[in-house]
């Protein structure tokens, strides 16, 4: 399958011009030829509200099939989106998902600790797999999933949508072309209040951790691409709890500091009090940031030299247009299992500072 000229011109209309200066140009693949079929599994609020309807903005894929616990859900997801009845499972009958060929790739979005269990049924259905993030509840089972993927000989890609965003890749890029010289500090935070006490989020079992796990994993990621290196050791930081009654299997404020190779640091926050969404870069010779960098969209960009003109854009449709032709092309995704073990050894190492009481941990 070669990029045509044609799909270039389209995916940039959908997307904006900013598909121009990204990877995600030519993305499209051209008129006619076979989308892939994705199911979703588990229909929450990520799956319901975001990528369902990203599906219906995706060149290269399309939604096909479902898996829910939930019976009552399946009415309104026929209707809405036509999934037809041999295109339903549930969590017990997924793995006959092998036998169907509307099929291609399955996205893992349910709790944490389900992931790893979902990515390597999936791959043993023969399935590609999108699983979101955290990849995993360790690195274990994060190596696990990479290997089961592997062994099927499918692809595993991690939910990282702002690998697609127009705004973080001009952060790479600027990193990237040392615009403004070598980066020295980076500041990345990313929290927000959570609201129900008795959600999946605040519950160790299913979620494997707090707001790092949630959240702070993007101030890990914006970290690490805006650094352009990756972290050798880091020292991190829990706070005592404002409402302990609430935060009782988790952490609820952390901060950490990331050390790179070439000097920098990379400072964090991450709670589940209050918002905060930011990611700054000083360099040598100015700075550049994102602020709200993390959110699905409202991103605003600015460097010491004035704000980034660039449009926004479906950041989902954007990452599974992106897998998908991957997939196609097969040809490597950007954001594979390896991207998401990376940050799996980051966060046990935070956790381990914590443990020891801040002490300095090599990051694995
Ligand atoms: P959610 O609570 O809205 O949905 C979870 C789904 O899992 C529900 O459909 C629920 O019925 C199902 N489920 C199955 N077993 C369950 C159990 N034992 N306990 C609770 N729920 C169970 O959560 P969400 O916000 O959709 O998050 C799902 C995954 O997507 C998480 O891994 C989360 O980190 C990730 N996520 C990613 C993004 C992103 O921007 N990439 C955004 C939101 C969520």
């Amino acid at each position: 399958m070669t990029h045509t000229r044609r799909s270039f011109l389209q995916y940039s209309a959908l997307f904006g011009a900013s598909a121009l200066a990204s990877p995600l140009a030519g993305l499209a693949i051209p008129p006619g030829d076979k989308k892939l079929g994705i199911a979703l599994v588990g229909l929450g609020g990520y799956a319901t509200n975001q990528l369902a309807p990203a599906l219906l903005q995706t060149r290269n894929i399309e939604l096909r099939g479902i898996v829910t616990g939930t019976p009552s859900k399946i009415p309104v997801w026929v209707e809405k989106y036509k999934i037809p009845e041999k295109n339903i499972y549930n969590y017990e009958t997924f793995d006959r998902i092998a036998d169907n060929k509307d099929i291609d790739v399955v996205y893992i979005v349910l709790p944490n600790s389900m992931h790893a269990e979902f990515t390597i049924r999936g791959a043993k259905a023969g399935k590609h797999v999108i699983c979101e993030k955290p990849m995993a509840v360790s690195v274990k089972e994060g190596q696990a999933m990479i290997d089961a993927c592997k062994q099927a000989g499918k692809q595993l890609a991690i939910g990282y949508r702002l690998h697609y965003d127009p705004f973080h890749l001009e952060m790479m890029r600027l990193t990237r072309e040392k615009v403004f010289g070598a980066v020295k500090i980076v500041e990345a935070s990313d929290g927000f209040r959570a609201g129900d006490p008795a959600q999946w989020r605040l519950k160790h079992a299913l979620s494997g951790g707090g707001p790092l796990m949630d959240v702070g994993i993007y101030a890990i990621q914006g970290a690490r691409y805006t650094v352009g290196e990756e972290p050798l050791a880091v020292t991190a930081q829990e706070f005592p709890k404002t409402m302990p009654e609430k935060f009782v299997d988790v952490e609820e404020s952390l901060s950490w500091q990331l050390y790179f190779p070439s000097g920098a640091i990379a400072s964090s926050f991450s709670t589940y009090a209050a918002g905060v969404n930011r990611l700054y870069a000083a360099a040598e010779k100015g700075w550049y940031e994102v602020n709200n960098a993390f959110g699905y969209g409202g991103q605003v960009g600015r460097t010491s030299k004035g704000p980034m003109e660039i449009k926004h854009i479906n950041q989902q449709a954007a990452h599974m247009d992106g897998v998908a032709m991957s997939i196609i092309n097969n040809t490597p995704n950007i954001v594979p299992g390896e991207e998401g073990l990376r940050d799996m050894k980051v966060i046990e190492a935070i956790y381990a500072s914590i443990k020891a009481g801040g002490k300095k941990i090599q990051i694995g």
